[in-house]
């Protein structure tokens, strides 16, 4: 199958051409093709959430196991009544808060959506993004996308087209490319069916900001640890995301301290003659020994953080590290997200020193 790579600016989709793209794009989903497009989190690999081959095809493209669940993607509110049933107040409550935006929220679903899209759940993932490129495409494509992120299964999710293409191409009909993605790190998702929310995956929207409109919100045991025997409620969640091809290493401590170690384990690891590479931040990533370093952006500046770190992950892979370390982040605000990504890239590889 030959992809088509289209460039799309979001300032340009009121023009004749950007309309083309966007029907022609819609067109391929109401057919029961693929069409990778931008979020406001990360690009996504959309299908007709309502047709079960097109949901099936989702997962051959990227190789993902078939019991993990598709998030359903729409473009108002009103949509969420045709797929659930019961919208529970405290869903009312985010929604009013949230939506548009990088937040979704797991419902009871309806007959309409096939198991097939949810993984064999009874339950629905929903989201409405606010990326003005997705939106348009959604509409297009007759208001229900569902869509993973659209990399390869094992890969790091993708924040640019170049990624999609790096990974999809020859897989699905069409990317829709508008640049780099602003928030670079997957959708929070909450859990509403039960009586307490409860996060099962962390994002952009943070635990704080949750609490503040519901009072009241769990975190899944398994978003920060190894919980023995304990599976996370995201069925996604228990799959080590990404698996560099190199070994990393969180180091966490002291400033000084991660600072000496870590350029203790850049001599060793080059006198074994391995590959080495360190992701620091911009206040620090001087201080490394000379291997390949990448500065993730300020500490000052988590979402310049969160939005560099998969493209990062991605270049040690091309570039062939075989070790890697990265500094630490606090667990607070979207650290938590960062935190979560980075300890399953780094399969809970942590060193305090
Ligand atoms: P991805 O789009 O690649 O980030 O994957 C979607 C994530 O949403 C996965 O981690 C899924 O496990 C999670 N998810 C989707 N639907 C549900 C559901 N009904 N219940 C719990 N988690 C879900
Ligand atoms: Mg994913």
């Amino acid at each position: 199958m030959e992809t088509k790579w289209i460039h799309i600016k979001e300032e340009e989709l009121a023009t004749e051409e950007a309309k083309k793209v966007i029907g022609q794009a819609g067109d391929i989903i109401k057919e029961g093709g693929l069409v990778a497009f931008p979020t406001e989190t990360v690009y996504g690999l959309g299908g007709d959430a309502l047709n079960r081959e097109a949901a099936k095809k989702i997962y051959a493209a990227k190789g993902r196991p078939s019991d993990n669940p598709l998030i359903v993607h729409i473009a108002d509110k009103e949509s969420l009544k045709k797929i659930t049933d019961r919208i529970p107040d405290s869903a009312k409550a985010l929604m009013d808060h949230f939506w548009p935006g990088p937040l979704t929220m797991i419902f009871e679903k309806n007959d309409k959506v096939p198991v097939e899209t949810t993984g064999g759940l009874d339950t629905v993932a929903v989201r409405f993004p606010c990326d003005d490129v997705a939106l348009a495409f959604i509409k297009a494509a007759g208001g229900f996308v569902a869509a993973p992120s659209a990399n390869l299964s094992g890969r790091p999710s993708p924040t640019t087209g170049a990624h999609v293409y790096e990974d999809l191409n020859g897989r699905i009909e069409m990317i829709l490319d508008s640049g780099k993605a602003g928030i670079g790190l997957e959708s929070t998702i909450v859990d509403l069916t039960g009586e307490i929310p409860v996060i099962l995956r962390p994002g952009y929207i943070t635990e704080e900001m949750l609490t503040e409109v519901l009072g009241r919100v769990e975190n899944d045991p398994t978003i920060l640890n190894v919980s023995e025997g304990i599976r996370p409620k995201a069925p996604g969640m228990k799959y080590r995301h990404y698996a560099p091809k190199g070994e990393l290493t969180i180091v966490s401590g002291e400033d000084e301290a991660v600072t000496a170690y870590i350029n203790e384990q850049i001599r060793m690891r080059k006198k074994e003659g391995c590959r080495v590479g360190v992701i620091g931040t911009k206040e620090r990533i001087d201080r490394y020994e000379s291997c390949v370093h990448k500065n993730i952006g300020s500490r000052r500046d988590e979402a310049a953080v969160a939005r560099n770190l998969y493209a990062i992950l991605r270049e040690f892979d091309t570039e062939q590290v075989d070790y890697m370390y990265t500094e630490s982040f606090a667990i607070d605000g979207i650290g938590q997200a960062i935190m979560n990504r980075l300890l399953k890239a780094a399969g809970h590889r942590v060193v305090e020193v």
